[in-house]
């Protein structure tokens, strides 16, 4: 009986990880240098908290929650997402007590049961960033700026940000009766899944990928014409302060976020070289949510990105990366049982200067050669019987396949010389 990992989950092995590692600390690194400090919340949550925040409407509440009843009977959700659980947090801990705002960011796995894809895992990554607690259309801009900066950190450029505004729910509500009109008279071209939308949440239609729906949405109204003064004014200073800082963007006045609980700027960041699936994340205000999440009403605007995405975009570019650092310098190749243990203390103290690894496979000294000459190591140091039995160990460097005998007291020397010598030879 083999076992196999679940549809919709990755192994990300040792090769891989070390890109991955790479782009979470660059990521990490600019999310504090812009003074937001990391949270972890749990990876499961009340379900409760996901159908409130994400909303009962929407795709991922209705069909794409792992939800299971724990031991007591509890109903417990794997978080779909990661700004409902910090907002929970942030009430739970009293976060919003500080003046201002707070910043806030998350790394970590979320899960929903989506069909496998390209680019869509069951099992994904995101990172994201929440300012709670100002209304300031200057917070969206330093939200946008802070995940475009954040992306081209890693070296993605051309990277376009759509922006929309979706207003309040009352510049909402008067839309939505003249979208409802709209669609009513379009329902026989929606999918189905679109025509049942049409009473509980008609602005998802602008977000189905379904041809026809597409070609509909292509001709219906667009909430852009129906802002009130105060959000118009919002989109404008975010529009404004966007070009100030120099971020490309165009407006797309198709990006919504039908719930309640968001409001006014809605944004996602396209890598265009990426196709059908080029959004590498998005945001937007939500200026509801706390309020519904059982708190007083304070605004936020936050983003998320899909780290999977984001991997899959930097392979499309010639972008510099690691390509492994996993890879040891250096080996310590012991022979024989009676040099195994002296290879695990001559490997402790190389380890101050070095990656070490210590090959006890038992192999012959031939097959040992064999494999650190594949890994990419630079230095291997062979400790026999004979010479360990004369104070002395055998430093070979891998780039020319020369070796020299030293006393084993003088091992670590000769091996730091070695790797400070340039790449090339001496
Ligand atoms: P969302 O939370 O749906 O706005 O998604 C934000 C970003 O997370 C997307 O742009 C993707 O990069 C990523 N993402 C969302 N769902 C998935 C998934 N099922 N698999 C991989 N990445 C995803």
């Amino acid at each position: 009986m083999r076992f196999k990992r679940q549809r919709g989950t990755q192994d990300v092995l040792p090769e891989q990880a070390v890109r991955w590692q790479w782009v979470e600390r660059r990521m990490r690194s600019t999310l504090q240098s812009y003074g937001y400090g990391e949270i972890r919340t749990p990876l499961f949550e009340e379900t409760q908290l996901f159908v409130r925040s994400v909303g009962s409407a929407t795709d991922i509440v209705q069909k794409e929650m792992y939800t299971f009843e724990d031991r007591k009977g509890r109903s417990l959700t794997l978080r779909p997402e990661g700004t409902a659980a910090v907002v929970r947090a942030y009430l739970e801990n009293h976060l919003g007590r500080e003046a201002g705002a707070r910043r806030l960011y998350y790394y970590g796995p979320m899960y929903r049961y989506d069909r496998p894809q390209a680019g869509r895992y069951r099992e994904f990554f995101q990172v994201g960033a929440e300012a709670i607690g100002s209304p300031e259309p200057a917070q969206d801009v330093e939200i946008i700026d802070l995940m475009m900066t954040m992306l081209r950190d890693l070296g993605l450029d051309e990277l376009q940000v759509e922006v929309n505004s979706v207003g309040h729910p009352e510049c909402r509500r008067a839309y939505e009766s003249v979208l409802t009109a709209a669609l009513e008279r379009e329902q026989s071209e929606l999918c189905a899944t679109c025509q049942g939308r049409i009473p509980s949440n008609p602005l998802r239609v602008f977000d189905c990928k379904n041809e026809r729906c597409m070609a509909v949405a292509a001709r219906l109204p667009v909430l852009r014409g129906h802002l009130c003064a105060d959000c118009e004014r919002h989109h404008a200073s975010v529009l404004r302060g966007l070009g100030q800082l120099r971020i490309p963007h165009r407006e797309n006045p198709y990006i919504v976020r039908g719930l309640d609980y968001y409001t006014r700027t809605a944004f996602e960041v396209h890598y265009p070289q990426l196709g059908a699936q080029s959004a590498l994340g998005g945001g937007g205000r939500y200026d509801g949510l706390v309020e519904a999440c059982g708190g007083p009403a304070t605004p936020g605007v936050g983003f998320s990105a899909g780290i999977e995405r984001v991997l899959y975009a930097l392979e499309q570019t010639q972008t510099e990366r690691p390509a492994r650092d996993t890879t040891a310098a250096v080996w310590v190749l012991p022979l024989g049982d009676a040099t195994r243990v002296d290879a695990l203390q001559l490997a402790r103290e190389l380890r101050t200067h070095a990656h070490t690894t210590v090959d006890l496979s038992g192999r012959s000294l031939k097959a040992q050669l064999r494999g650190v000459d594949r890994s990419g190591a630079r230095v291997a140091v062979i400790l026999g019987d004979d010479e360990l039995a004369s104070g002395e160990v055998m430093v070979r460097d891998l780039r020319v396949g020369e070796q020299q005998r030293v006393p084993r007291r003088d091992a670590v020397d000769a091996v730091t010389a070695l790797l400070s010598t340039p790449e090339g030879g001496a």
